[in-house]
């Protein structure tokens, strides 16, 4: 998808997400910013939130407009690499060592890759992805039968249903960040695990490359967090982080050597396991 094919989406204004304040000031004027997947008019500007220290975007491009790409979008066969079936078995392997078997629920769970790992590894897997054709596609491919396309929410899922929730790369992209955290924290058990990514803007790359990291210029990222900024997130809805793994980024990773470096915090992607508070 190119050029003039790609969907329009207008901006809307936001508030922060973690504490809901209006009052921010600009750190960075993104100009002519290029969306992969659609268009957008107009400069975008990343913020911090002036009490709680969030980073977001603002104004952020039409949710409703955005959740229409999201679930039309083709499945493309370039957008499946080997480097999705490699960071899976990290993320299985990772998840194993907290849970070792049980129920696994993944929101938005793309070509779900980690779906197909965790079945087999043992796990008993549901996924929630937007898009239709992802659906079908992860069904064929991966042999994963429960896998929907409408929030958990319109299912009527039973509180406590699943020993883990994995949400991968999707957290930076999604308004309703409240209402997803909700939700998740019912539908986990009460000794449940929510396995989380997000890009790290404690990260080395993010203070080296400033406004040109590309988290804030080419992808519909609407929030950056910092180890703190998430922690503070998950405890207003009852959650709490119980380990830390920070690691490179897919891309990163690939250029780098990761063991000298691990327990720094200058990694491009923040994990976490979290639980109930
Ligand atoms: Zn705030």
């Amino acid at each position: 998808m190119s050029g003039e094919d790609r969907p329009f989406c207008g901006h809307v204004p936001t508030t922060c997400a973690v504490c809901g304040a209006d009052r921010y000031y600009v750190m960075y004027t993104i100009r002519g910013k290029h969306h992969r997947l659609f268009r957008c008019d107009g400069d975008e500007q990343v913020v911090k939130c002036k009490r709680c220290g969030l980073v977001y975007l603002n104004p952020i491009p039409d949710p409703d407009a955005l959740l229409h790409v999201w679930s039309d979008h083709p499945v493309t066969e370039s957008d499946i690499s080997s480097t999705l079936a490699d960071a899976a078995l990290g993320d299985v392997a990772n998840i194993r060592r907290f849970k070792t078997s049980g129920t696994l629920l993944e929101i938005g769970c793309g070509y779900g890759a980690l779906l197909g790992e965790a079945q087999r590894a043992g796990f008993d897997v549901c996924g929630w992805e937007v898009n239709p054709r992802k659906c079908e596609y992860i069904k064929r491919t991966h042999g994963v039968e429960n896998v929907f396309w409408e929030p958990p929410w319109e299912r009527g899922l039973p509180d406590r249903t699943f020993d883990v929730i994995a949400m991968l790369d999707v957290i930076e992209h999604i308004r309703e960040i409240h209402e997803i955290l909700r939700e998740i924290r019912r539908l986990l058990k009460d000794d449940g695990i929510l396995y989380l990514n997000t890009p790290n803007l404690d990260g080395i790359r993010s203070r080296i490359k400033r406004r040109r990291w590309p988290y804030f210029i080419a992808l519909s990222h609407i929030y950056f967090f910092t180890c703190e900024t998430l922690d503070k997130l998950l405890r207003t809805e009852g959650m709490t982080v119980r380990k830390r793994l920070i690691r490179p980024s897919r891309s990163f990773a690939r250029n780098l050597v990761k063991s000298a470096l691990r327990t720094v915090n200058i990694f491009d992607e923040l994990c976490v396991v979290a639980a109930k508070a």
